[in-house]
C-alpha cells in the first residue's frame, strides 16, 4: 500500500495516510478512543504520543489523506468548519485585514464581523467573481484575500489562479473555503491558493453524520504556527468523526461523480420547466461563469439554485416534496433542499439579501447520488402543484 508519486486522485483519496494499524494489521485505521498514552518510564523517550489533545492515530491519519488530496502539506482537523476557519484567523494580528468574498458563508460572516472584528481585525467584502474589483481593495494591512467559489446560495464563480496572481503580488496569502465544491471538482492549492479550508461536515464526510473541519496548508511558517495553535487552542476533531470522516473521503469520487451528473440533469430539467423562472448551475450554459467553470472545475458540483418567483410559490414547492429532505447543510448522499432567504441567510439583512439577488422565490437543492428518476419526479410533482 505504498502510494508512488504518480498516483491519481481516487487511489489517493482511499490510501493516502492508511497503513495498516501496527498492532493487528487491521486495513482500516482504528478508532483510538484515547485520552493519553502510558509513558515507558520518567523521562524515556515514548514512541510521539503524550497527550490526546496533542497526538491522536486516528486524527493524523484523517490529516495526511486530506492533505495528500487537497495536494498540501499538511492538514489539522477541528470540530467544526468554523472552528477550523477561525484557527487560520490566529494567524494574524490585529490591524491586519483580510478581503473576503462578498457571498461568503453566514458562519463565516458572523464569526468575522461579530467576534473577530473586536479583536482589532477588519475585514472588507469584494464580489470576487470579477478580479478587476480585487486589486483595489487590497491595503498595505491585507494580510489573506478569503475566496469562497461556487458561493452560497448565488453559485458565483471566482477564477482563483487570476485571484492568487493578483494578491501574490502584493504579499497577500490566498485562503479557499473550497467546501461547496470538495476537492474532486477543484484543489486551490495547485492552482495558486495559500491555504484551503473545508467543513468536513459537507462533501468531505458525504454522509451527513458528522460535524468537521480541516486546514490545509502549504507554507512551511503556516504549518508550524497551525501544529502550535491547534494544540494551544484544542479544538480538535475527536477519533470518532475523524474516522468518520476518513470513511467518507475513499468514496468522494464516485460520489462526486454521481453528484455531478444528477445535478447537471436536475438543472436542466429545472431550466426547462415553465414554473420556473430563474435556474442557477454552473453547469449551465445560461451560467455567466459557464466558461470559467468548465476550465476551473472537474464537473459543476452539487448545489443548484432556482427560483419560482414568490414566497408562496416556494413555500408550495417545499411544502410539497416527498423525497427530497428540507433542512440545511448539503453534500450528503441524500438530496436537502432549502430556503436560503429564510434558512441559511436568514441572519443576513433584507437589503443586503436583496443586494446579493437571495429573492423570496429562491430554493436550493443539494443534488444527493439517489436515481435521478426519482428526483426529478419529485420535483415535477411538487411544481405540479403550483
Ligand atoms: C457549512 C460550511 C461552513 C461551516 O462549517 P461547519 O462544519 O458547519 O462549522 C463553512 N463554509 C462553508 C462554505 C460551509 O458550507
Amino acid at each position: 500500500m505504498k502510494l508512488t508519486d504518480r498516483a491519481r486522485f481516487s487511489t489517493i483519496c482511499i490510501h493516502a495516510g492508511q497503513e495498516p494499524d501496527p498492532a493487528t494489521g487491521a486495513i482500516i485505521t482504528p478508532i483510538y478512543q484515547t485520552s493519553t498514552y502510558v509513558q515507558d518510564g520518567l523521562g524515556q523517550p515514548h514512541a510521539g504520543f503524550e497527550y490526546g489533545r496533542t497526538q491522536n492515530p486516528t486524527r493524523m491519519a484523517l490529516e495526511r489523506n486530506i492533505a495528500a488530496i487537497e495536494a498540501g502539506s499538511a492538514a489539522f482537523a477541528f470540530a467544526s468548519g468554523m472552528a477550523a476557519i477561525d484557527a487560520i484567523l490566529t494567524r494574524l494580528q490585529s490591524g491586519d485585514h483580510v478581503v473576503v468574498s462578498d457571498n461568503t458563508y453566514g458562519g463565516t460572516f458572523r464569526l468575522f464581523e461579530r467576534v473577530r472584528r473586536k479583536f482589532g481585525l477588519d475585514f472588507s467584502y469584494v464580489d470576487t467573481s470579477k478580479p478587476e474589483l480585487i486589486g483595489p481593495a487590497l491595503t498595505p494591512k491585507t494580510k489573506y484575500l478569503f475566496i469562497e467559489t461556487p458561493t452560497n446560495p448565488m453559485l458565483h464563480i471566482t477564477d482563483i489562479r487570476c485571484a492568487s496572481t493578483i494578491a501574490h503580488e502584493k504579499n497577500v496569502r490566498v485562503v479557499v473555503d473550497n467546501t461547496f465544491a470538495s476537492p474532486y471538482i477543484q484543489r486551490p492549492l495547485t492552482l495558486g491558493a495559500d491555504i484551503v479550508v473545508h467543513s468536513t461536515t459537507k462533501f468531505l464526510n458525504g454522509h451527513s453524520d458528522s460535524v468537521g473541519g480541516v486546514v490545509i496548508l502549504k507554507h512551511d511558517d503556516d504549518v508550524e504556527w497551525m501544529k502550535f495553535v491547534q494544540n494551544a487552542a484544542g479544538g480538535i476533531l475527536g477519533p470518532m468523526d475523524s474516522w468518520l470522516v476518513l470513511r467518507g473521503t475513499k468514496t468522494m469520487t464516485v460520489r462526486m461523480e454521481r453528484t455531478n451528473e444528477n445535478a447537471q440533469v436536475l438543472a436542466e430539467y429545472l431550466e426547462a420547466h415553465p414554473k420556473v423562472k430563474r435556474t442557477i448551475y454552473p453547469g449551465l450554459a445560461s451560467h455567466p461563469q459557464h466558461a470559467l467553470a468548465r476550465k476551473q472545475m472537474k464537473g459543476f458540483g452539487g448545489l443548484i439554485s432556482f427560483d419560482v418567483g414568490s414566497l408562496e410559490a416556494a413555500r408550495g414547492v417545499l411544502n410539497h416534496l416527498k423525497l427530497m429532505a428540507l433542512a440545511e447543510s448539503l453534500g450528503g448522499v441524500e438530496t436537502l433542499i432549502s430556503h436560503p432567504a429564510i434558512m441559511t441567510h436568514a441572519s443576513v439583512p433584507a437589503d443586503r439579501r436583496a443586494a446579493l439577488g437571495i429573492t423570496d422565490g429562491l430554493i436550493r437543492i443539494s443534488v444527493g447520488i439517489e436515481d435521478v428518476e426519482d428526483l426529478q419526479a419529485d420535483l415535477a410533482q411538487a411544481l405540479e402543484t403550483l
